[in-house]
């Protein structure tokens, strides 16, 4: 079995060049083959030349088991991933009649006639894997072989290449229909990952409290991502069986979560905060409703965003001026005279207003200075109050949110904050 370890990405397109594209298909890639448990060495993005891509070609072939290539398939003479691999790999050109067939059947089904040079994406490096492309014209394959000059002593080490579209609605579910199985088939082992959803801790943090689970062991293997003030460890375990897998995982995940760590995880395979606090609330019967002013509604609309949320959630309200926050939320004008409206005290008033009025059992709310101006010596920009409000009385958070940060990262930052306090309030409504 020559199992793929290690793979580079090479995107072909000028437009990936100039700009005019963003390079999603290597992110896309990149993602699926960590999960897949390949590592992946390098991104290239070359233009439409044939030197060029002869190069890049030869150097990604040179340093990873496997080449990943998206774009170059079309039907124009521009169009030569598929030539270049095939010369490189010594294979000559074929016409595939199964792609052929494929080809003009495409075309018949979208009402158009095959235009001649569109047989040319039918001609297929001889031995070449060939992928059923439901989702356009253009061909998708994989050729392998025992290359020898990779090897200083000559050896002979087995490379393959698989070939994609470059339109992401062609690449990615061909990845995830054919390429996937095909990867698979070629593995002897079995990979089962664990996603642990972190709040409240920094990614350098989690990593120092955990260095040694994670340096400790290559098997499972542990990899922190982090997204806008929360960490995401991805735990990957290879394995003979699925269940040795995760079992393998299972363990490492409970050692993090016996670990410091522990306190902040908001969940396990799942998907958000928010989706972690609607089937918390869903749960344990309970309630929430928000009061709004710096984030502006998007509290309420990551809730909402989770399907089956109306059974939990009541309702929320953008109150964003003092007179607003009085007359809606009865916040008081004392309260906003004396501590302003980015306050403690207006954070609780504003949670404990919107609960009475709303009727839930919990309520949470955001107050502060989002940027990039309006900020004083006291209350810099980046200060943010999260009030919470439950039958057990009211409680705040304090974010002093770095001034430096998008006006968009404070008020994300800031709606998830909330969110977290409503979930860690329902640990403790049913506690007690
Ligand atoms: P086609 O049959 O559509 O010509 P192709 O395999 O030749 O397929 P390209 O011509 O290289 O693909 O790219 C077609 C389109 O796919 C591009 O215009 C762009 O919109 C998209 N695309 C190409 N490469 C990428 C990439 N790396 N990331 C995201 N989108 C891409």
């Amino acid at each position: 079995m020559n199992t793929i370890k290690t793979a580079e990405i090479l995107c072909v397109g000028t437009e990936l060049l100039l700009g005019d594209i963003v390079n999603t298909n290597a992110a896309f890639l990149s993602q699926r083959l960590a999960e897949l448990g390949i590592c992946v060495y390098r991104h290239t993005a070359v233009g439409d030349n044939p030197e060029r891509l002869k190069a890049a070609l030869d150097s990604a072939l040179a340093s990873a088991d496997m080449v990943i290539t998206s774009g170059g398939l079309g039907p124009t003479y521009d169009d030569l991933t598929k030539e270049t691999v095939a010369s490189r790999f010594g294979l000559e050109m074929k016409l595939h009649e199964e792609s052929l067939e494929r080809i003009s059947t495409y075309f018949a089904r979208t009402g158009r006639k095959m235009p001649p040079n569109n047989e040319k994406q039918a001609m297929m490096p001889v031995g070449a894997h060939v992928f059923t492309n439901n989702y356009g014209t253009a061909p998708a394959l994989a050729v392998s072989a025992e290359l020898s000059d990779f090897s200083e002593a000559g050896e002979a080490q087995h490379k393959t290449v698989i070939m994609l579209p470059g339109p992401p609605g062609e690449l990615i579910p061909l990845f995830n229909e054919e390429v996937v199985p095909y990867l698979r088939e070629r593995s002897d082992s079995v990979l089962v990952s664990r996603n642990i959803h972190i709040f409240g801790m920094g990614e350098s943090a989690v990593e120092e409290e955990i260095k040694s689970i994670m340096t400790d062991s290559e098997n499972p293997t542990v990899a922190p991502y982090c997204k806008e003030g929360e960490v995401r460890l991805r735990v990957t375990a290879k394995a003979d069986s699925e269940q040795e897998a995760a079992r393998m995982c299972d363990e490492t995940v409970k050692l993090i979560e016996n670990s410091t760590v522990g306190r902040f995880i908001y969940g396990i395979d799942t998907v958000s905060l928010e989706k972690a606090l609607v089937d918390a609330l869903h749960r344990h019967g309970l309630t929430v409703c928000c009061a709004e002013s710096c984030t502006g509604g998007m509290i309420a609309e990551r809730i909402t965003a989770v399907a089956g949320c109306s059974d939990v959630f009541l309702g929320g309200c953008v109150t964003y001026t003092n007179e607003i926050k009085q007359a809606l939320l009865g916040v008081s004008g004392e309260t906003l005279e004396k501590y302003g409206a980015v306050s403690a005290q207006t954070a609780m008033e504003m949670a404990r207003g919107a609960r009475e009025r709303l009727g839930t059992d919990i309520a949470v709310s955001a107050t502060g200075l989002a940027g990039p101006g309006g900020g004083t010596a006291d209350t810099p920009v980046g200060t943010v109050f999260i009030g919470l409000s439950t039958k057990e009385g009211e409680t705040f958070r304090k974010l002093s949110l770095s001034a430096m940060r998008s006006r968009e990262y404070i008020r994300i930052v800031s709606a998830s904050n909330a969110l977290d306090m409503a979930l860690k309030a329902i640990k403790s409504l049913s506690n007690n």
